[in-house]
C-alpha cells in the first residue's frame, strides 16, 4: 500500500480476559441489571425480543491495592510499556496498566463483567485489557474481590496494526486519488463494531453505484451518526483510534434512537435498499405519530380533569382548560400519564408513544438545537489569536485543550476540525471569544 502512496498510520488496541462464569462468586459483586424498558432500533424487530425476563444481569467490581500492587511490580514486563509496542491506543479503553500510570491518584478502577452470550460461559471483564504476560493476568485477576478462584478461558492480549488515513478519502469513502478504491471500518482508522459496519454499508452502497453510474450517497451530519462519523474522519482525520460517540454530534437532540427510521429510512428506500412493504408501513407509522400529535394539540381538557392528574403528580393546577400537548409539556407528566385523562388515543405502539412525546415535550428544545447549529455554521469563519494558552481557557476539556496547543488554529473553523475538539467544546471557544475580543 506504501509503494501506491497510500499514507498508512500506526495504532494499537487490546483485549480483556474472558473468565469462566462458574468459577466467579457472582454473589460477591455488584449485580448491574439491564434496562427496564428497552426500545429496539427497528420496528422490524420483535419487542418480545427484549423480554426483560430473559436478560442477563453483569456485574461491578473494582481493582484494589493488591492489584495496583501487582500491576506496578510487573509493568516493565507489559508490551505497551517495554517498547515493544509504540502505536497509539484507543483513549477511550485504555489498558488497565495504562490507567493506573494515567491516573496514578485513583485508588481502584471500575470494571463491568458481562456475559458475552447467553449460550456462553465467557465472561468479558470490561475494562481489565491489558498486554501484561499470562502469569500476571491470573494474579491479577484473582486479586479482584469474588474472583479468588477464577479461571481464564481466554487471556487478554493486546496488538499493532496499520491503517489508512482517512483524509485521503472523500465523503462516499473512495479515496481521492485512486479512482474505485474505497476504505471502511479497521483500514480508516476507526475501531468498534459499530463504525466499522456503518462504514461498510457505505462504502459498499457507494462502491456499487460507482459500477451502475449513481449519484454516490453522502449522509448530512444532521441526518445520523453515520454521516457524523464519515465528516469526522475525512475532514478532520485521526491520530488515535476513532470511536464514534454521540458527543461528537452537534445533533445529539435531532439523532435519537426513536427516529432513526425516520431520518434514514426513506434514503434506504430512495437507493433501493428498503422494500415498498416496510416503506408503506413506515409510512404509516409516520400517519400515525402526526395525526396523534396533532391531535394532543387540538384537544382541550377541563380544569377540573387537568388538575386531577396535576396535583397526583405534583404539578401545580390550572385555572383554565389546556391542550393535552400542553399538559405533556409539564416535566412531571408522560404520555402514559396524560392518557390517563383521555385514552382514546391511536392504539400507538411503545415506540410510536415515545417518539410523540418527545416531539411534543421538547420541541422548543429541538428547534433551539436547530437554530444553534446555524449558528456554530457562521461563526466557523471566526478568527482564533494564535497565542493563546488553551490550558487555561476553562470549560474546554482535556483533550480538547492538549489538541488545541498542539495545533494552534487560525479560525474556529479550523478548531472545529480537529479530531478530539468537539462541538461542544466549540460553544465554549466562541464565548470565550466574544468575551475576551
Ligand atoms: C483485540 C481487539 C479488541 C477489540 N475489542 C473491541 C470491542 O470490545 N468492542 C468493539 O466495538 N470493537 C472492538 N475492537 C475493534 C473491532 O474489532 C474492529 O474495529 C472491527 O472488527 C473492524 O472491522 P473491519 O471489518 O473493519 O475489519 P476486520 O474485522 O479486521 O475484517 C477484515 C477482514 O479482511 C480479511 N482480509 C485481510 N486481508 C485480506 C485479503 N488480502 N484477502 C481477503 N481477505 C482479507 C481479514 O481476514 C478480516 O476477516 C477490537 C479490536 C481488537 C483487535
Amino acid at each position: 500500500m506504501r509503494k501506491v502512496g497510500i499514507r498508512l498510520l500506526r495504532f494499537k488496541t487490546g483485549t480483556p480476559a474472558r473468565v469462566k462464569k462458574e468459577t466467579i462468586h457472582l454473589d460477591e459483586l455488584e449485580i448491574q441489571p439491564g434496562e427496564d424498558d428497552p426500545i429496539p432500533f427497528s420496528s422490524q424487530t420483535d419487542p418480545a425480543e427484549f423480554d426483560t425476563e430473559k436478560q442477563t444481569p453483569c456485574y461491578i467490581v473494582y481493582t484494589n491495592e493488591e492489584t495496583h500492587r501487582i500491576i506496578h511490580e510487573n509493568i516493565h514486563r507489559s508490551a505497551m510499556y517495554s517498547g515493544q509496542i509504540h502505536g497509539t491506543g484507543p483513549r477511550y479503553c485504555p489498558s488497565i496498566e495504562d490507567k493506573l500510570v494515567r491516573f496514578a491518584d485513583k485508588e481502584r478502577h471500575q470494571l463491568f463483567v458481562e456475559p458475552l452470550g447467553e449460550n456462553t460461559e465467557e465472561m468479558y471483564i470490561q475494562g481489565f485489557s491489558t498486554s501484561l504476560p499470562t502469569d500476571v493476568q491470573r494474579k491479577m485477576l484473582r486479586s479482584l474481590k469474588g474472583f479468588q478462584d477464577a479461571q481464564i478461558m481466554r487471556y487478554a492480549y493486546a496488538i499493532e496494526y496499520d491503517c489508512a488515513d482517512p483524509l485521503q478519502m472523500d465523503s462516499t469513502l473512495e479515496f481521492k486519488e485512486m479512482s474505485g478504491l474505497f476504505g471502511a471500518g479497521q483500514f480508516n482508522g476507526t475501531s468498534g463494531y459499530e463504525e466499522a459496519a456503518a462504514q461498510g454499508l457505505i462504502a459498499g452502497i457507494n462502491a456499487a453505484r460507482k459500477i451502475k453510474g449513481l449519484k454516490p450517497v453522502i449522509l448530512p451530519r444532521s441526518s445520523s451518526y453515520i454521516g457524523t462519523l464519515i465528516d469526522d474522519l475525512v475532514t478532520k482525520g485521526t491520530d488515535e483510534p476513532y470511536r464514534m460517540m454521540t458527543s461528537r454530534s452537534e445533533f445529539r437532540l435531532l439523532l435519537r434512537q426513536d427516529n432513526a427510521e425516520e431520518r434514514l429510512l426513506p434514503i434506504g428506500h430512495d437507493i433501493g435498499l428498503v422494500s415498498e412493504e416496510r416503506y408503506n408501513e413506515y409510512l404509516k407509522r409516520q400517519e400515525r405519530i402526526n395525526n396523534e400529535i396533532a391531535r394532543l394539540e387540538h384537544m382541550f381538557v377541563s380544569p377540573a380533569a387537568a388538575n386531577i392528574l396535576l396535583e397526583k403528580n405534583g404539578e401545580s393546577p390550572v385555572v383554565t382548560g389546556v391542550s393535552m400537548a400542553d399538559l405533556l409539556r409539564r416535566p412531571g407528566l408522560t404520555y402514559e400519564k396524560i392518557m390517563e385523562i383521555e385514552n382514546s388515543g391511536l392504539g400507538l405502539t411503545g415506540k410510536e408513544a415515545v417518539s410523540v412525546e418527545i416531539k411534543v415535550k421538547y420541541e422548543g428544545y429541538l428547534k433551539h438545537q436547530l437554530a444553534a447549529a446555524e449558528k456554530i455554521g457562521k461563526a466557523e469563519k471566526q478568527s482564533l489569536p494564535t497565542d493563546v494558552d488553551y490550558s487555561q481557557i476553562d470549560g474546554l476539556r482535556l483533550e480538547a485543550r492538549q489538541k488545541l496547543n498542539a495545533v494552534r488554529p487560525k479560525t474556529i473553523g479550523q478548531a472545529s476540525r480537529i479530531s478530539g475538539v468537539n462541538p461542544a467544546d466549540i460553544a465554549v471557544l466562541m464565548i470565550w471569544l466574544q468575551k475576551n475580543k
